[in-house]
């Protein structure tokens, strides 16, 4: 999205001064009395797909209109929705590849490691040697505008913490800057556990959702980033609420009355909804698909590409560095 179109929408959205030559279609309709009673009494659920920021972008706006700007939180997605890699190697669609090669065929010679460690490990080195741009250009300037605005934004990724300061480099680098408005949590140590089978309840999430989970991996939040190391993000989310600054024990969402949520997997969106299924917040999810084109050329092609370019790097890496 180009900058004037992003502060043309902000313009609509948030009601500051512009000729509001873009406008939503309405429809006016008259609701009966049981409908009238349904929409006061049950949170709205939407759920989109889109390659266009835009759409998130409306429906923040509909829900800062609705509730004021200050009670609506957007979680955003990093790999694939925020920023995707400038080449096939150590992309997300890449590490997905070998990861199910991994489980299905555990000596399968196109792997690059014989184990998920050692995958993470090779990511790793792969996530600091590569740059990123957004999927959509002019995204920045979009989420800035809503940072501008006050919307309360976090990034939420399955990234681990190990892979955090290629993260905020890149971030950096392509001009995302959402620590201005993000959540204040009470959690003083930016590596925590999120989770105690010890202390149901306490962190937002019941005995029997902790017993489902299993063991948790531990996960940072700092400058408004959140890496929960592959695990449930809904539910990662509910227990990052319960740390906010404005939560309590009668109140673990917090001060929020809507979610707005972006992610290109189709699983962390459903997730979302079951994580917060009970919950009376309005919920909007979008399933950001502006990458499922190069996801689905890079899964149809013979991966050729990318192993050789594996080799060569690993092939300068074992003469170079490891003596
Ligand atoms: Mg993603």
């Amino acid at each position: 999205m180009s900058r004037p179109f992003a502060v043309l929408l902000a313009a609509v959205y948030f009601g500051i001064s512009a000729t509001p030559v873009f406008a939503q279609v309405q429809t006016t309709e008259v609701l009966t009395d049981a409908q009238l009673a349904e929409a006061t009494t049950r949170p709205v659920r939407i759920r989109e797909t889109t390659p266009e920021f835009a759409g998130v972008f409306n429906q923040v706006g509909e829900f800062a209109k609705k509730y004021g700007p200050e009670n609506v939180l957007l979680v955003v997605d990093l790999d694939n929705t925020l920023l995707a890699m400038n080449q096939d190697l150590g992309s997300d669609q890449w590490f997905s590849w070998q990861e199910a090669l991994q489980n299905s065929n555990p000596t399968h010679p196109e792997l690059v490691a014989a184990d998920f460690g050692g995958l993470l490990e090779i990511q790793g080195i792969l996530f600091a040697l590569s740059r990123m741009h957004p999927p959509e250009p002019g995204l920045p300037d979009v989420v800035e505008d809503l940072v501008t605005r006050k919307i309360t934004t976090v990034v939420l990724t399955s990234r681990g913490k190990e892979f955090r300061d290629a993260a905020e480099r890149e971030l950096k680098r392509n001009k995302y800057n959402i620590s201005p408005s993000t959540l204040e949590i009470h959690e003083k140590r930016g590596v925590f556990s999120p989770y105690s089978a010890e202390h149901p309840g306490k962190h937002g999430l019941s005995a029997e959702i902790i017993d489902d989970l299993g063991s948790p991996r531990r996960v940072t939040y700092s400058e408004g980033i959140y890496m929960t190391a592959g695990q449930h993000k809904g539910y990662m989310l509910k227990t990052l609420l319960s740390r906010s600054t404005k939560a309590s024990a009668d109140k673990p969402l917090a001060h929020f009355k809507a979610i707005v949520f972006v992610d290109d997997h189709q699983k962390h969106v459903d997730r979302m909804h079951e994580a917060f299924a009970g919950d009376f917040i309005d919920l909007a999810t979008f399933r950001y698909s502006r990458e499922d084109e190069n996801v689905e050329k890079f899964n149809k092609s013979t991966k050729r590409h990318v192993i050789r370019e594996w080799e060569l790097l690993n092939g300068f890496i074992k003469t170079v560095l490891v003596k």
